[in-house]
């Protein structure tokens, strides 16, 4: 038999899994230690010594030197700082080691991340605490021990640590109502996330020519090219052979750090592709996109490519979002979001897709803010991604099973449902069928929602912890009137039917992308958040402050920061931005375009010389004028980008700061750009100094 890839043997080869566990750890220690991590219940310190030997053992093997507490701050990116395993012990005598207290706790002097003010009033360092629920890896030389980054008054600064008390809050919540059904009291509430996530492929040549990819992550010029998406033959298309082998590396890589990439396609934008990975715990989950994100980027270059995450690399083809199908499970491994086969199982599911509903309706403000970037308000609303309105898709057979409850009679369907919930057997929905649900921002397919604003280079950390807590809180509510009832079974039905009938309005089948439903969605009274501005404001609603703060999520200083951390990365973006405009207009578009302008007036006069009387101009004339007029525009355009941004008041708070951000210089930008591409199209291809959209967009070959 020939060599061939063991994927079996590969997957999870780097990763420090339960079997290698199983394996290394003394038989009382993996047994504590594994039921720590399923009930997420603290370490017993006795053990930490053991375990961490033990994976530095494994890890060398591997081929490791270093350790790192791998963390993930809120720049949304993630941070390391390696340590060598090596120590001396007596006279200088070598010893590799790696402590228990080294495993539990590291104190990274991360003090340059952004804090939105928290470290200031509490504590000037911050400590990362091993989070054993996500599994530690080797990955070059280094052992990655995952960790949540905390001050240390114990305020979080990082994503990690809000999703991981969501996931306990909503583990709260849902256990008094899984108790009330007559689960056991051990059995828990996991929330479960897969991430399908879109990137753009290009070749890395093209990357070095573009100030604006390198600056910025996305082009802030370019005139549209002749071919972009207009004939829909790149989504789903025949895999180009470099891609194809780009991909296999990717997925290779991934598998070994025990990432289950499962699907892999080209997109609808020329150059655009996606990787999806098998859905796991929200915790995971967010681990893994991470390092997906990651790994993209280090894979490429490999093969003369450069990954794209950004929202919006390009403009007038379709951006990049990262769809969060999410669902909530019991540790018994039964979803909660799936309608089952019995009338018990029915009615708890239609408990649990009234909580959800009536969260998403609750709390449209915190969902849209969660996917609120400045790179996202490119996507959001745009003619390829859902609009900026929250709304959820049900279904036809689902909505109307719904509508029968609600008006207490039967489903037009075959569904026969009565009030009398627990009684009848719910039919079973069909995987929704039609493709209207593409366009919905939140949509239930089938077993669980997918929230498709979410945006291709977001922590989803984010969206997750918020969904997490509004849903723990209308659980919380639930159960609280479940407690107290008589009559379970009517309670539950009068709980749903309120359910419909108060937030059915957060309903909606048909289109989202039509104009019509920003108008009905008015009418309905639904938010319409278009930018990141307007969205960010409601993080620090008075309501908003108290539910993170009730389910100990968030504290009011936590929730205060993380807004300013929000607002700050907002005006930071778009700061960098506006400057590689001007350095790039200034340094290769203004001298590109007096070149060719020479040029072309020398042209003139070494015509006049050889065909005296006989020559015209006409050509030469009307280019030149164009040249010159746009130019002349140009010259505007940088003095008013210039000026908008001289005239930033930086002592104004930061919510002026981020408005007069998202009203002043964008605006000024978008002018701007439309000079520089409309010179674009005017000016010899030799000289123009940036690789066109067609170039880039067609670069892998
Ligand atoms: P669809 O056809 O609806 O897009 P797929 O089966 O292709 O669904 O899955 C898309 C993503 O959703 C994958 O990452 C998959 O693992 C994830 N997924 C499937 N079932 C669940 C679930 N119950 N909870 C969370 N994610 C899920
Ligand atoms: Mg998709």
């Amino acid at each position: 038999m020939g060599e061939y890839y063991d994927l079996a043997k590969a997957y999870e080869s780097d990763v420090f899994n339960d079997a290698v566990m199983k394996e290394r750890l003394p038989k009382d220690v993996y047994k504590s230690l594994t039921t720590s991590i399923k009930k997420m219940s603290p370490i017993d310190p006795g053990i930490a010594d053991t375990v961490a030997n033990s994976m530095m053992l494994w890890a060398i093997e591997k081929g490791a030197t270093h350790y790192t507490h791998w963390f993930q701050p809120m720049t949304g990116n993630t941070a390391e700082k390696h340590e060598s395993f090596i120590n001396f012990v007596g006279d200088r005598k070598l010893v590799l080691e790696f402590s228990g207290k080294e495993l539990i706790k590291g104190e990274p002097d991360a003090s340059s991340f952004p804090t939105g003010g928290v470290r200031e009033t509490y504590e000037a360092r911050g400590y990362t605490a091993w989070d054993p629920t996500s599994p530690a890896f080797v990955k070059g030389h280094v052992l990655y021990i995952p960790t949540a980054f905390c001050s240390y008054s114990g305020e979080a600064l990082d994503k990690k640590t809000p999703l991981l008390r969501s996931m306990q809050a909503i583990d709260k919540q849902g256990k008094r109502i899984l108790t009330l059904f007559g689960d056991k009291a051990d059995t828990g509430i996991v929330t479960n996330c897969g991430a399908e996530q879109e990137y753009f492929l290009i070749d890395e040549s093209m990357y070095e020519a573009r100030p604006d990819l390198v600056y910025a992550g996305r082009t802030l010029f370019g005139a549209p090219p002749s071919k972009g998406q207009d004939l829909d033959d790149h989504y789903f298309g025949v895999i180009k052979p470099r891609v194809a082998a780009f991909m296999q590396d990717l997925d290779e890589t991934l598998w070994s750090l025990g990432i289950a990439s499962k699907t892999r396609h080209n997109e609808v934008a020329p150059a655009q592709h996606e990787i999806a990975s098998i859905f796991e715990s929200a915790n995971r989950a967010t681990d893994h996109n991470q390092l997906i994100m990651e790994t993209l980027k280090s894979v490429a270059p490999r093969h003369g490519l450069v990954a794209l995450t950004n929202e919006k690399p390009f403009a007038g083809v379709n951006g990049s979002g990262k769809h969060c199908n999410w669902s909530i499970a019991t540790t018994k491994g039964e979803n909660l979001l799936d309608p089952g086969k019995t009338p018990e199982t029915n009615a708890r599911f239609l408990l649990f897709l009234s909580a959800v509903i009536k969260a998403v309706d609750l709390h449209q403000d915190m969902l849209r803010l969660s996917v609120a970037t400045a790179a996202n308000d490119h996507r959001l609303g745009k003619a390829e991604a859902p609009p900026a309105i929250i709304s959820i898709f049900l279904g036809d057979e689902l909505s109307d099973i719904l509508d029968a409850l609600k008006k207490g009679g039967k489903a037009s369907s075959k569904a026969h449902i009565s009030m009398n919930i627990g009684v009848d057997v719910l039919p079973q929905f069909p995987k929704d069928t039609t493709d209207r649900n593409r366009t919905s921002p939140f949509a239930f397919t089938g077993n669980k929602f997918e929230f498709r604003m979410v945006g291709s280079s977001l922590s989803i950390a984010g969206p997750l912890f918020i969904l997490n807590t509004i849903v723990a809180d209308v659980l919380a509510e639930f159960a609280d009137r479940l407690e107290k009832t008589k009559d379970f079974k009517k309670e539950i039905a009068a709980i749903v039917k309120e359910t419909i009938t108060k937030h059915d309005r957060i309903i909606f089948n048909g289109n989202n992308y039509a104009d019509a439903w920003v108008a009905e969605a008015e009418k309905r009274g639904l938010l319409n958040l278009k930018t990141t501005t307007d969205a960010l404001p409601y993080f620090i609603k008075k309501e908003n402050i108290a539910l993170f703060d009730k389910h100990e999520v968030l504290t009011p200083a936590e929730t205060e920061s993380r807004t300013e951390v929000l607002l700050e990365g907002y005006v930071k973006i778009l700061n960098i931005e506006a400057h590689t405009m001007l350095e790039i207009a200034h340094r290769d578009i203004v001298p590109a375009v007096v070149a060719y302008a020479t040029d072309v007036a020398k042209s003139i006069s070494t015509k006049k010389k050889a065909l005296g009387a006989k020559a015209s101009f006409g050509m030469e004339e009307d280019l030149l004028a164009s040249l010159s007029k746009y130019g002349a525009q140009l010259s505007k355009d940088v003095k008013a980008l210039e000026k908008a941004l001289a005239d930033v008041k930086e002592d104004g708070a930061t919510l002026d700061h981020a408005e007069y951000y998202n009203k002043k210089v964008i605006r000024a930008m978008e002018k701007l750009r439309v000079s520089v591409d409309t010179l674009e199209t005017l000016v010899d291809r030799n000289y123009w100094p940036l690789p066109s959209y067609g170039e880039i967009l067609y670069s892998v070959k």
